[in-house]
């Protein structure tokens, strides 16, 4: 599998290496490092498919990186770059941001190879099912065993073939819904999961604008997102919804950049506005007053305060690193900076907000879309009366302070505090503001230069715990 050799070896000896470099902190047993480094499986699959008539042999992979807790959870990638090196790094990745932000799985990932943009949605849910199938009959994924969720290629619609799949084969099984993660919200999905990776960058990015000490090292004014100026790599769900929420919050975007090219302007460019222009003309480029940027690598090396990589991995390497101008740059995707080209943008004083933590929100909310799959509930329903009662106290009370009536707007806004999403949108950002935290306590205690090595050895150091704790079998 993999004509993408030396791109999955290149990423998986960076992962490796992060790892390594991190491990030198801890005091763990060099025999329990070793355990939580390895890839636990790789399961390989060849499939037969019908497509327009003709057989095609499609090749799929799962890795489990890590049993410690399970379920073990990780996306599922569609892509013709899937090899096995890539689809384990994407694994190990899974096991320390689920650490990372205190998610009780291990990591996982899968890869399908085939290209979703020339397949047609009929060939899709071909693959999709018999994927799962091949997954399914050997025991490989369910709610307390390996829950996927969408990644690079995929989303929800994929999300609901596989559950779909699984409930088919597994008839009557309690907490089937739970199998898979990213459904559509009304195939036992959240609200609020759509956007979570992107929300989660937003989130982190702002509690690292917040950070005036990290701040002064790499010169720049810290305190809001007010008037950042901000490139995007990519405008996939993760990219989009970062974008939108940090110009929601002041920053401007003054570049995106996409696989056909990428568009630049210092005034700044409406997210929604591009994604619409992109989806009518199929392509970014020639954007109203923006201009062209070709060769959308270019982008990268360009003039901002943030930027955003959050498309696919190894995106800045040894080549490029040198000409990042970004103060800060922060991951959206997995792994889009080798560990050469880390270590130069560290020693240029560039503040790195890891992948492991800054887009660990998808996970985060796939945790909570699982929980409420295995508990049938129905978030913003519970204690319905006995939140309107607290509501009521809330509305008095303000009343009294200010002597006036509160609106039906305002009342309308109190309300909504209680809906899912809202519930969704606060466990995030409590959860990205911790991380972020325990993180840079990491990083004084030990003393350590960058965020991604406190945040792998934040991770080693839970892991350890929990294999320390559970023994060795048998
Ligand atoms: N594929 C996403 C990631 O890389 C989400 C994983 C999940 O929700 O399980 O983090």
């Amino acid at each position: 599998m993999g004509n993408n050799h030396n791109e999955g070896k290149k990423f998986l000896d960076s992962v490796h290496q992060y790892f390594d470099h991190a491990a030198s902190f801890s005091r763990l047993d060099s025999g329990i490092l070793a355990q939580i480094k390895a890839c636990n499986s790789v399961y390989k699959v060849s499939f037969p498919v019908e497509i327009e008539g003709r057989i095609e042999v499609i090749e799929g992979i799962r890795v489990q990186h890590s049993h410690h807790k399970l379920p073990s959870k990780g996306g599922i990638r569609y892509s013709m770059q899937v090899d096995e090196d890539e689809v384990k790094a994407l694994a190990s990745l899974m096991t320390f941001k689920c650490a990372v932000v205190d998610v009780p799985f291990g990591g996982a990932k899968g890869g399908v190879k085939i290209n979703p943009r020339t397949s047609s949605v009929k060939t899709l849910e071909k693959v999709t099912r018999r994927y799962a199938t091949e997954l399914i009959r050997k025991n490989l994924i369910g709610p307390g065993i390996d829950v996927p969720a969408p990644d690079y290629g995929t989303g929800s619609r994929e999300m609901a073939w596989i559950a779909d799949t699984y409930q088919a084969l597994k008839y009557g099984e309690t907490n089937a819904l739970g199998c898979v993660t990213g459904k559509p919200v009304g195939q036992g999905g959240i609200r609020g999961r759509a956007e979570a990776t992107g929300l989660g960058v937003y989130y982190g990015i702002r509690e690292a604008l917040e950070d005036t000490d990290l701040l002064k090292k790499a010169g720049l004014e810290g305190g809001s997102m007010e008037g950042k100026r901000i490139i995007v790599q990519g405008l996939g769900n993760v990219g989009y919804h970062a974008a939108y929420f940090c110009q929601q919050d002041g920053g401007v975007i003054v570049g995106i950049a996409e696989r056909e090219g990428g568009i630049y302007d210092p005034n700044g460019i409406d997210v929604q506005d591009a994604y619409k222009h992109r989806s009518t003309n199929g392509s970014i480029l020639n954007y109203k007053n923006a201009k062209n940027i070709e060769n959308s690598l270019e982008l990268l090396e360009m003039d901002c305060d943030i930027l955003i990589p959050a498309a696919l991995e190894n995106q800045i390497h040894s080549g490029n690193a040198g000409n990042i101008k970004a103060k800060i740059v922060a991951e959206g995707a997995n792994g889009p900076i080798t560990r050469e080209a880390d270590q130069i943008l560290v020693a240029k004083g560039i503040i790195v907000l890891p992948d492991l933590y800054l887009n660990a929100g998808g996970v985060t909310v796939s945790y909570f879309e699982w929980l409420k799959n295995l508990s049938n509930v129905r978030f913003g329903r519970i204690g319905k009366r006995a939140e309107e009662a607290n509501f009521r106290r809330i509305v008095n009370a303000i009343e009294t302070a200010t002597g006036k009536s509160i609106t039906a707007q305002e009342r309308a806004f109190l309300i909504h505090g209680s809906d899912e999403v809202d519930l969704v949108r606060s466990g995030l950002e409590d959860t990205m503001i911790n991380a972020y935290h325990e993180i840079r306590d990491v990083m004084v205690q030990k003393q350590i230069p960058d965020l991604r090595t406190a945040a792998f050895l934040t991770a080693i150091e839970k892991i350890g715990v929990s294999y320390e704790a559970l023994g060795i079998f048998p």
